[in-house]
């Protein structure tokens, strides 16, 4: 069967499906009788689950660096904290309960307990109790956990996934990723992107398909459930054609970004923490246009410290030996939710409390970024950038702050670097005052995904509208130049990091425009390589 779907990201995959499992489904209680055997039944799953932590947490040490992974060591201590366990064993002893239930309410209870204490550090242990509790019960009831109940890479099948449970997937499980709803423009849909697999948004499969043979058609939007023998044939040749074509773009990778008349440009790579660092190299990109710094935040049930994020952007810094990395600051609110942030629910939430907004009002987040990013920048070459930014005021509050960051870490003699500050360039105000914002910074990145949202007035989060949110409108057009010649006129650099960046239909458009620099999700810098190189500015 097939069904037709949105296209978010091309290619093919083959595999088996797993519809991801959010591991909320209501534990249901049962009496039993023999208790003994229901206390070994949930020791047993405890040590399942943590040899599961220690596996993750050898892999995260690889993949996220020792202090991202640390959670994964502190979740192995929480399951053999002493009160923890005999709560369980004492609800299964005393009221006869399954032990899925035990833990199930002792997960909350601990919870509650934690979330009412004064400590900050206290209180955000109570998702991580959740978190352990969600784990053990996901052993006991063989439902695995990370949503995905497979232990062969699957094609990922969910109604929707938030921003916060993509990051956490384990990547080298998907082969291809669909959801039913989620708009292709969603922060998810561009995790799929760097992730670099095929997938599919607005696709209206049949829930009974778990475990069933599948395959992603990215090129053509497609879902196919139980295909014929003669189909996998076919699309095994053609997954061969593709990998076939990745391997000749490869060849592009150590080229340079020249247009055949000689006319240059920066192509960078976008990411979203330090794991996405190997793609930009093995893509060959000259630097990092926009690292969402929120990822961090988001892949952290408390605020990450300064010590935390210093590692982390010093890591990207280093990695990427003296290439640009440009930075972005906190951009949470909208659809990427933090619960420690405690962020009130609103009526419009992408027109709402984001972004630069809560850094101007919590300055002490601010602060702890800032200091973490200056002094990161000694070890490489890292600018700074700043989103969601209407006004003159915000960006004159915004250098008050990193002057009061600069001069503390002088007092305390720590080193930093003078690096170049930018702003994102993505409401049309920022557009309109493109000149006079450009005197107070070195650079401007545009991001077309927002100014697409706020410029058409189209929620970009909504599935409904995809077919009118249309990134090539007149009026963006317009803009994009307004930005460019507000930029040069000023002395700033100009660049795209919005997901149009990647768009190779205007590729020489935006050389024509006058753009210097492009980046884009790392799976898609070869492609824009090869466009740039047979591009011929005067001509156009
Ligand atoms: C944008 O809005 O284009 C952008 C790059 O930022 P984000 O997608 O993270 O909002
Ligand atoms: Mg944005």
């Amino acid at each position: 069967m097939e069904y037709q779907g949105k296209c978010v990201f091309n290619g093919i995959a083959i595999g088996r499906i797993a519809i991801y499992d959010k591991g909320d489904g209501a534990v249901k209680q049962t009496t039993i009788t023999d208790t003994a055997a229901e206390v070994a039944r949930f020791e047993s799953a405890k040590e399942e689950a943590k040899s599961q932590l220690a596996k993750l947490y050898e892999k995260a040490l690889v993949e996220v660096g020792e202090v991202n992974a640390a959670i994964l060591e502190v979740h192995q201590m929480m399951l053999d904290d002493l009160d923890y366990i005999e709560s369980i064993t004492n609800m299964i002893e005393s009221q006869k309960v399954n032990a899925e239930y035990a833990v199930s309410c002792t997960g909350e209870n601990f919870a509650e307990m934690f979330a009412s204490m004064d400590d900050d550090y206290m209180k955000a242990r109570a998702a991580d109790v959740k978190d352990i509790s969600t784990r053990v019960i996901g052993v006991l009831t063989g439902r695995g956990n990370g949503g995905i109940n497979s232990d062969e890479p699957v094609i990922l099948l969910a109604d929707d996934l938030a921003p916060s449970e993509t990051v956490q997937l384990d990547k080298s499980k998907v082969l291809g990723f669909v959801t039913r709803f989620g708009s292709s423009n969603s922060h998810t849909a561009i995790l799929a992107r760097t992730m670099n697999i095929p997938a599919l948004s607005s696709v209206d499969f049949p829930s009974d398909c778990n475990g069933k043979m599948g395959i992603v058609d990215g090129n053509k939007g497609i879902l196919i459930i139980d295909p014929p023998m003669s189909v996998i044939d076919e699309y095994h040749k053609k997954f061969d054609e593709q990998q076939a074509q990745r391997k000749l773009l490869q060849e592009l990778k150590d080229k340079e970004d020249i247009t055949l008349d000689g006319k240059t440009i920066h192509l960078y790579a976008n990411i979203g923490g330090v794991g996405d660092v190997a793609s930009v190299l093995e893509n060959g990109a000259t630097g990092i246009g926009l690292f969402r710094s929120e990822f961090l935040y988001l892949e952290s049930s408390t605020y990450p410290s300064e010590e935390e994020q210093f590692k982390a952007y010093k890591t990207v810094a280093e990695n990427m030996a003296g290439k640009k990395v440009v930075i972005r600051t906190l951009d949470i609110g909208a659809d990427k939710q933090v619960d420690y942030f405690d962020l009130a629910k609103e009526e419009n939430p992408a027109m709402g409390y984001r972004a630069i907004r809560i850094c101007l009002d919590r300055v002490h987040v601010f602060k702890t970024q800032l200091r973490a990013l200056y002094r990161a920048s000694y070890y490489g070459n890292i600018s700074i950038m700043f989103p969601m930014i209407i006004s003159e005021k915000e960006v004159i509050r915004i250098k008050e702050i990193i002057a009061e960051v600069k001069s503390e870490l002088k007092a305390e003699g720590v080193p930093y670097k003078d690096c170049e500050i930018g702003i994102m360039i993505e409401t049309p105000a920022a557009v309109m005052l493109a000149e006079e914002l450009g005197k107070y910074v070195d650079f401007f990145s545009v991001g077309t995904n927002d100014l697409t949202q706020y410029t058409l007035a189209i929620d970009r989060q909504n599935a409904a509208l995809d077919n009118i949110y249309d990134s090539h409108h007149p009026a963006l057009m317009k803009m994009l130049q307004m930005i460019v010649d507000g930029g040069h006129k000023s002395g700033c650099w100009v660049g795209i990091c919005g997901e149009l960046g990647a768009d190779t239909t205007l590729t020489s458009e935006f050389l024509k425009m006058g753009f210097d620099e492009l980046s884009v999700s790392p799976s898609m810098v070869l492609k824009v390589r090869a466009k740039i190189r047979e591009t011929d500015v005067s001509k156009l």
